[in-house]
C-alpha cells in the first residue's frame, strides 16, 4: 500500500495475501529461538508473551512503529518486505542478526538480515519470491539491549534511531555489542567500528563518547523536509551513546 500511495508502484495485478493460511503465527524452536510467520500483524508481536519474555527489545521498539490502527493491520513480513530505511523492524532484525525464509514454487532459500536489505525500499527478494518466515536468536545468555529513537510526533517515521545490543561480564566489562542504526541511510546500518571501539571495554563516558563519534562519523544520511544530514549524523551518534548507556543499566535480555 504505501508503494502504491506514494506511486512508485503501479501494477497491472495486485494479488492479496492476507488469506493465506499457515503463514500467521509465533512459535518457539527446540533452541529456544522465535520464528514469526510473516503474515503475524504487528501488534499480535507487541502483545506476544512469548516475544516479550523471549525478545522484550522487540515488543517495546514495536510500540513505536506508528499507531495502533497501523500495527493491527501491518505484518512483521510487509515491513521487512517494504524496506523503509526508517523502519523499527528492519533494523531489529539486523541487530537480533535475524534470518528470513524465501520461498518460490521451486525453491527455498533463507537469508541474513545483512545480506537481504540492498538499497531504499530494495531487498534480495527476487520477483517470484515471498518472504514466508522470521527467524530470531533468542536474546539469553546475558544480552541487554537499548532502544531510543527522535521523531517529531509520537507514531511518525524516525528522522532517526538505534538497536543497541549488549553483553557484560560480571565486571562490567562489554564481551560484545551490536549497533544497528535506522533512518539515516539508505539501509539499517551496523555500526561495526563503534562496536569493535566498546568491546572488551568497560561502558564508561571516554567509551560512549568514543561510541557517539564513530557512529556520527559513519552514518551518511541524506536532508530530506523532515530533518538534515548533519542533524541526523550528530543525533545519530548522540542516541547510540544513549542505548547503549540505557542497555547497561536497566535493560536484560530475557
Ligand atoms: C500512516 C502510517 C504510519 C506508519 N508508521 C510506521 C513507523 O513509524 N515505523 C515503521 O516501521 N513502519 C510504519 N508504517 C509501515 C507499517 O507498519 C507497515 O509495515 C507497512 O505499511 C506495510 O504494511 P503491510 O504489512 O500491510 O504490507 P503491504 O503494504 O501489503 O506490503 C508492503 C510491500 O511488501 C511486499 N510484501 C508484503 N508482504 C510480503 C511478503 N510476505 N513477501 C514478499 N513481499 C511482501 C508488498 O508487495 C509491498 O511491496 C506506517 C504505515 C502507515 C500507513
Amino acid at each position: 500500500m504505501p508503494l502504491l500511495n506514494m506511486r512508485l508502484a503501479r501494477p497491472k495485478v495486485l494479488v492479496d495475501i492476507n488469506k493465506i493460511s499457515g503463514l500467521d503465527y509465533i512459535s518457539e524452536t527446540n533452541e529456544g529461538n522465535i520464528s514469526i510467520g510473516a503474515l503475524t500483524r504487528q501488534r499480535l508481536i507487541e502483545k506476544s508473551t512469548l516475544v516479550k519474555d523471549n525478545l522484550p527489545v522487540l515488543s517495546t521498539a514495536l510500540g513505536s512503529v506508528g499507531h495502533v490502527q497501523i500495527r493491527n493491520r501491518g505484518t512483521i513480513g510487509g515491513s521487512i518486505s517494504h524496506a523503509d530505511p526508517a523502519a523499527e523492524i528492519s533494523a531489529l532484525c539486523l541487530a537480533l542478526e535475524a534470518e528470513f525464509v524465501l520461498k518460490s514454487l521451486s525453491s527455498e532459500r533463507i537469508v541474513n538480515s545483512e545480506s537481504f536489505f540492498l538499497g531504499q525500499l530494495t531487498t534480495a527478494l527476487e520477483p517470484e519470491e515471498l518472504l514466508t518466515e522470521i527467524r530470531l536468536p533468542s536474546l539469553s545468555d546475558g544480552w541487554r539491549w537499548g532502544f531510543q529513537e527522535v521523531c517529531r510526533r509520537r507514531g511518525d517515521f524516525a528522522l532517526v534511531g538505534c538497536v543497541a545490543l549488549i553483553r557484560l561480564d560480571d565486571n562490567g566489562m562489554c564481551q560484545d555489542a551490536r549497533i544497528s542504526m535506522f533512518g539515516a541511510g539508505d539501509t539499517p546500518v551496523r555500526m561495526r567500528e563503534a562496536e569493535t571501539r566498546i568491546s572488551g571495554s568497560p561502558v564508561d563516558s571516554p567509551a560512549l563518547d568514543d561510541v557517539a563519534r564513530l557512529v556520527s562519523e559513519k552514518l551518511d544520511p541524506v536532508s530530506d523536509i523532515h530533518a538534515s544530514g548533519a542533524y541526523r549524523k550528530q543525533v545519530g551518534g548522540a542516541i547510540a551513546r544513549r542505548s547503549l548507556e540505557a542497555a547497561t543499566n536497566q535493560g536484560k535480555g530475557a
